[in-house]
């Protein structure tokens, strides 16, 4: 039988904007993700900051975590540009076409909530949230083998399984 398996790492998903007083603006302003992530350390610590801009492109660095570093030894800090959701969107409609009968997704990672439904809604652009919903609810859609609901949510190392008829 013909199957595909694909990792995905699913991150939280990046607030659209967040509202707050701009310094250099004066006034409160709305600040967007770039998807930009750095991390500084600080003696013993690494702080890892996703960088927000305002309207007017005046930074603002959020922190999201503080690792502590569990050596003497500091190791050298890479700036990573993109943390977010390494997800890739699967063409659907032309696996089903090159015979594929079961497609793989393992988890990798998983930071945050993610229900079943809705990610795989929004990367199976082929199909619709209301599809998907059928699918899982006929077993067509699987997660670690087992029929489940569409409101499940997803845990690093699970695997979803999804049967093409
Ligand atoms: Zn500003």
């Amino acid at each position: 039988m013909l199957n595909i398996t694909f990792h995905w790492k699913l991150s939280q998903i990046p607030e659209r904007g967040v509202k707050k007083h701009c310094k250099m603006c004066g006034k409160l302003s709305v600040f967007t993700d770039t998807n930009v992530r750095r991390h500084n350390a600080n003696g013993k610590s690494i702080y890892q900051y996703a960088i927000y801009k305002c309207e007017k492109n005046h930074t603002w660095n959020k922190k999201l975590a503080v690792y502590k570093t569990f050596s003497e030894h500091v190791p050298e800090i890479e700036e990573q540009k993109e943390e977010t959701s390494i997800v890739s969107a699967i063409p659907i409609t032309s696996l089903v076409e090159q015979g594929l009968k079961v497609i793989h997704i393992v988890l990798d990672d998983v930071i945050g909530k993610h229900r079943i439904d809705k990610v795989l809604a929004n990367q199976i652009e082929d199909w619709s949230r209301t599809q998907i919903i059928d699918k899982i609810e006929k077993g067509a859609i699987q997660l670690n083998e087992q029929v489940i609901k569409p409101s499940s949510r997803l845990s690093k190392g699970e695997r979803i399984s999804i049967f093409i008829d």
